[in-house]
């Protein structure tokens, strides 16, 4: 990528189709470009976003979502969701304002909550209706309006496991561009009940050692996986 121009094909004319600036990084400018009208892509290799973690740097990565998500956001907001009338985009952030009834867009975020439940030495996995095969992960669910990220982990450890739970304490958050969701990591503490799975959401959800884990990420591309490496890492400490 060139400084502050984005891609050039090999004659260094630059691609006619859209383009959006979307920072700096390591001194260099990196813009988005929106392919999808357009019959630019020449020998460039379209490249699922899942698929593309690992093949480039993490950071890159985050860039990718980032350009992604946007580039969305631009596609689908070109008319006003209230009146239809063409969006103007504000010169100083990504807002779009309709001239005509001055509705406003942003870029859309869903945020969700995604938290481990700690029992003693044990913790709490679940295997949902999206994983293909037996694969087991934390819990997660997106957070409703007028709800805070600790009311959402309690509602849906309760909607998904029919479990309480307390001493919810904040672990991290990952952009999820999948389509746009801010991942919210939290790990808490059982404080009571018995298992009862949500069918239409859970087959199945059980109580693992770390000595015991069934198939789940340990560590790689999603807070899940750092969430899960996180506890086993404090069960080889205690
Ligand atoms: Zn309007």
């Amino acid at each position: 990528m060139e400084p502050g121009g984005g891609l050039v094909k090999s004659s260094e004319q630059p691609i006619a189709a859209p383009t959006t600036f979307l920072g700096a990084l390591d001194g260099y400018g990196v813009y988005a470009i929106d392919l999808h009208d357009t019959s630019e892509e020449g020998d460039l290799e379209p490249v699922n976003l899942r698929k593309l973690y690992g093949r480039i740097p993490d950071e890159e990565w985050v860039v990718c979502g980032r350009a992604e998500q946007i580039v969305n956001y631009d596609r689908t907001h070109v008319y006003c969701g209230r009146c239809a009338t063409p969006t103007n985009t504000n010169a100083h952030d990504r807002g779009k304002v309709c001239p005509s009834c001055k509705h406003m867009a942003f870029p859309r975020l869903s945020p969700a909550m995604i938290v481990l439940v700690e029992r003693e030495d044990e913790v709490l996995l679940a295997w949902g209706r999206q994983f293909p095969g037996r694969f087991f992960s934390t819990l997660a669910g997106f957070v409703e309006p007028g709800e805070s990220l600790e009311q959402a982990v309690e509602r849906e450890v309760m909607e998904e496991v029919g479990l309480s739970v307390s001493d919810i304490k904040y672990f991290g958050s990952q952009p999820w561009p999948f389509p746009h969701s801010l991942m919210c990591g939290f790990h808490c503490t059982y404080s009571g009940g018995e298992i009862l799975i949500q069918e239409e959401e859970i087959v199945e959800a059980g109580w693992f050692k770390a000595t015991d884990l069934p198939p789940c990420p340990v560590g790689g591309m999603s807070i899940a996986g750092w969430l899960i490496k996180d506890w086993l890492d404090r069960q080889k400490i205690s």
